[in-house]
């Protein structure tokens, strides 16, 4: 009988440390890097912070070899993250590590590209669906519409080059999805620190969800119109948040530590790996009136 007991106690033991490990257990992201028109070296250890910062989640970091480097050895396990986050603008990775990546977010997985990250693969058909839409490498009207904001959503498909920017500079950021998780009690209006401003994006833009615009004013050399520059795809049954904003000169993060970056990206990350967002909004939280920044 005590043994009988004992071992059911012991069971019982096992059973309950199973369930606090699995609701201490954090989400897991993964952060893709190794090549970038950007100075990846200092925007991942920051991007790993900020997500890390959720209290959420554990990053690890996958860095693929260098310009001509042998991609034949990168081959992330996307299966074992719920988010994957690409601060990736390079050269194509192997067939199979492709596949690996859309296959992960059609069965549910989350993916989050940030900044140039969306200047990468402009002839990879489900990267660029994943996407929605991107800019440069020769990117074009045949690469899909330009999304713009006048009154609503306007899907341009006028002749013209995918992807630009003007002069880098604080701008006003307008929610237009305000009831989005990713969203959702942020302000509609709010200052993003000095950025660049991506204009003419273009790309299949199926499913998409345009979260944010910005004015893209002609005093800075922009298109003069409300450039969509934050989004939420459906692709399959994953969820991707994209974010245009985040360039940085160099090791200077100015635009990456801007709190509307910030609490934007968490929340993004969030929804992207589990289609819910639990995260309060922080009173640093920017309005319409200054930039507010964090160190
Ligand atoms: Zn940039």
């Amino acid at each position: 009988m005590k043994s009988l007991r004992a071992s059911l106690a012991s069971v019982l033991i096992a059973l309950l440390s199973l369930g606090t490990a699995r609701a201490a257990a954090p989400l897991k992201a993964l952060i893709l890097d190794g090549q970038n028109n950007h100075d990846w070296k200092s925007s991942t250890p920051h991007l790993k912070q900020v997500i890390e910062a959720t209290g959420l989640f554990a990053v690890d970091v996958a860095t693929a070899p260098g310009k001509g480097g042998d991609m034949g050895a990168f081959r992330p396990k996307f299966a074992d993250y719920q988010v994957v986050v690409s601060n990736y603008n390079g050269e194509r990775w192997t067939k199979e590590t492709e596949e690996a990546l859309v296959d992960f977010v059609r069965k549910g997985g989350g993916f989050v590209p940030v900044h140039a990250a969306n200047n990468a693969f402009p002839d990879w058909k489900g990267f660029n669906e994943m996407i929605g839409v991107g800019g440069w490498g020769g990117r074009d009207e045949k690469s899909g519409p330009w999304l713009h904001w006048e009154g609503k959503l306007i899907r341009d498909l006028s002749p013209g080059p995918g992807g630009s920017h003007g002069k880098q500079h604080a701008f006003l950021m307008e929610t237009r999805a305000p009831e989005h998780p990713v969203m959702k009690g942020l302000p509609t209006r709010w200052m993003h620190a000095k950025d660049e401003l991506y204009d003419r994006l273009r790309g299949p833009a199926e499913n998409v969800t345009v979260l944010a615009t910005a004015y893209s004013d002609p005093a800075t050399h922009g298109t003069g119109k409300n450039e969509a520059l934050l989004f939420a795809i459906q692709f399959g049954r994953g969820r991707v948040f994209h974010t245009a904003l985040g360039h940085n000169n160099g090791p200077d993060l100015t635009s990456q530590k801007c709190a509307g970056f910030i609490i934007t990206l968490q929340r993004g990350v969030e929804w992207a790996a589990t289609g819910k967002v639990t995260q309060k909004i922080p009173a640093d939280f920017p309005g319409e009136d200054a930039v507010r920044s964090r160190p």
